[in-house]
């Protein structure tokens, strides 16, 4: 990739800009919510919307434990066609009811074209998974959608497909993109994908879009996620996206990477220390949230410059 020559250019850098000035341009999600700030939005929720109750449930846990967006698939794209492919529409009824019931913004994927009107009357924010990524005429009608499009990197796309998929969404109307690193297909077995940690820097040197790491899917190991999470924050991810599930080893879909509601807590929680180390922010709420250690009573303001095993109890 050469700066002089971008083949992409709505999604580059101004030419007059260098990385090591701040230039990440926030897209904004809601009137409260942006991407891309000095603060680290986390993402979180199932895989798969198996139901009213187990989002419900989901949906109160993450946003007490401080994430900013409920994630959760209700078109499921599997690599096998016997496995469980979602709830379709009745799963983004149960979602704009969740979000009713709860006030937290979602983030869902949409397969298809044939789904883009109705994802977008939904969601928050329409999400564009690994094996879309190059799917153009999906990316075309986002580019009309009028809602901000996450979009996750292809298992073997290189970071230049990357942005150039992100263009022709920006090409047809819609500059609102974010783009997620979310593991890569490699020789290695013993994860699931490759999380690309270089790639978020590269992007930083590259765009001005605000990128998110996805750490579930990128290791595809529950006891993973902590740490490729804290990995992402210190190389600059501007947040994450992760899946949370109330009981993971019954989950329909990608069971064994999914967190507990605790796990949850405590990634969010060290997440916070590592921002904060970073010059950035994660808002931690105000409530009492369970640790996996011990419930602890957390009130702010937070001092989460103390060590961890004073206040708060980290697994
Ligand atoms: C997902 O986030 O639900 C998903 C299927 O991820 P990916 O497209 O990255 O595989
Ligand atoms: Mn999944």
């Amino acid at each position: 990739m050469s700066r002089s020559t971008p083949e992409y250019i709505l999604a580059a850098l101004p030419t007059h800009q260098t990385a090591s000035l701040p230039h990440t341009r926030p897209v904004r999600v809601t009137d409260t919510l942006s991407i891309g700030g000095s603060e680290v939005v986390i993402a979180a929720g199932p895989c798969s919307i198996e139901g009213f109750d187990m989002l419900l449930a989901s949906a109160r846990h993450v946003k007490a434990a401080g994430a900013s967006l409920l994630r959760g698939g209700a078109f499921k794209p599997r690599t096998s066609p016997y496995a469980f492919q979602g709830l379709g529409d009745e799963g983004l009824v149960i979602m704009a009811e969740v979000r009713d019931r709860t006030g937290i913004p979602i983030v869902t994927e949409v397969l298809d074209t044939r789904q883009v009107d109705r994802v977008a009357q939904i969601a928050d924010v329409m999400q564009v998974g690994a094996r879309n990524m190059q799917n153009f005429a999906l990316l075309a009608e986002l580019g009309r959608c009028g809602k901000p499009v996450l979009l996750k990197r292809g298992a073997s796309a290189r970071v230049a497909e990357l942005l150039l998929a992100a263009e022709h969404i920006m090409a047809n109307g819609n500059d609102r993109v974010i783009l997620c690193e979310r593991g890569i297909r490699t020789f290695e077995t013993g994860t699931r994908y490759t999380l690309d940690i270089s790639a978020i820097a590269v992007l930083k040197h590259e765009t001005h879009l605000p990128v998110l790491v996805d750490p579930s899917h990128a290791g595809g190991r529950s006891d993973l996620v902590m740490p490729l999470s804290l990995a992402a924050i210190a190389a600059g991810a501007d947040g994450l996206i992760i899946e949370v599930h109330p009981n993971p080893p019954a989950a329909l879909s990608d069971a064994d990477q999914q967190l507990t509601f605790e796990q949850f807590t405590d990634v969010m929680i060290q997440s916070a220390r590592v921002a904060l180390a970073c010059d950035r922010t994660i808002k931690l709420p105000e409530l009492n949230i369970r640790t996996s250690a011990e419930t602890t009573e957390l009130s702010p303001p937070f001092d989460l410059r103390r060590p961890a095993r004073d206040k708060v109890a980290v697994a």
